[in-house]
């Protein structure tokens, strides 16, 4: 048990110093990384889908998608317009970690790039544990999912600064409370900002883009 926990902690801390090399570079060149996190599901991929219908004019988007398997979602964010987008597949790792991010930006200029999303591995428990040198992690959840995920997966919810509601328009079929999510996510961690929408509907996303803009370093 000792000898596990001092393999993970080695694991941790090469994660941490390259994480920390990453963060330079995207704070040198002034690029806004943002790790989206959720359960397999959520909207990860839709919501970035939406994201460059909406901003990409205006906005230099690069997209790293990550996967245990397939490239399906880095061609669906190619098909809605991503132009500079990398997949990882990670061949069975549940999360992404900071090498898996840096190898694949190996060929990525940084420079004049607004925003870096990466869609991490669908999993709310290991993912919060490897920084990838990103400025927020915003974690998803649908409301197809229980109001009680927060409670239930602590650790992905103090460490995001955003929690973005998914799948608003379908409130009502299930015994999800928009009003419980955000009480339970708001006990765990009282910085979070909260965005509730629909990528369906539509309904939310322009609070979505607009918080977006305000993040953006340029
Ligand atoms: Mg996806
Ligand atoms: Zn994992």
């Amino acid at each position: 048990m000792t000898e596990k926990v001092t393999i993970e902690q080695k694991v941790l801390s090469e994660n941490d110093r390259l994480a920390a090399e990453l963060r330079q570079k995207f704070t040198r060149h002034r690029v806004l990384c943002l790790n989206l996190v959720s359960s397999p599901g959520s909207g990860k991929t839709s919501l970035l889908e939406k994201t460059l219908a909406a901003l990409n004019h205006e906005l230099k988007i690069a997209l790293v998608a990550g996967d245990v398997q397939t490239e399906n979602d880095a061609r669906r964010l190619e098909r809605a317009g991503g132009k500079i987008v990398r997949p990882i597949v990670t061949g069975g790792a549940c999360h992404l970690d900071a090498r898996m991010v840096a190898k694949a930006l190996e060929a990525v200029p940084l420079e004049g790039l607004d925003i870096l999303f990466i869609e991490n591995v669908g999993n709310l428990v290991c993912p919060s544990s490897y920084d990838l040198g990103e400025d927020m992690k915003v974690v998803l959840i649908s409301t197809t999912e229980g109001d009680d995920k927060p409670l239930k997966y602590p650790g992905m919810f103090r460490r995001s600064s955003v929690m973005v509601v998914n799948k608003v328009d379908l409130i009502g079929s299930s015994e999800f409370s928009l009003a419980t999510v955000r009480e339970n996510a708001l006990t765990i961690n009282g910085q979070l900002t909260v965005i509730e929408l629909s990528c369906r509907s539509g309904d939310g996303l322009p609070a979505w883009y607009g918080w977006l803009r305000s993040q953006v370093r340029r």
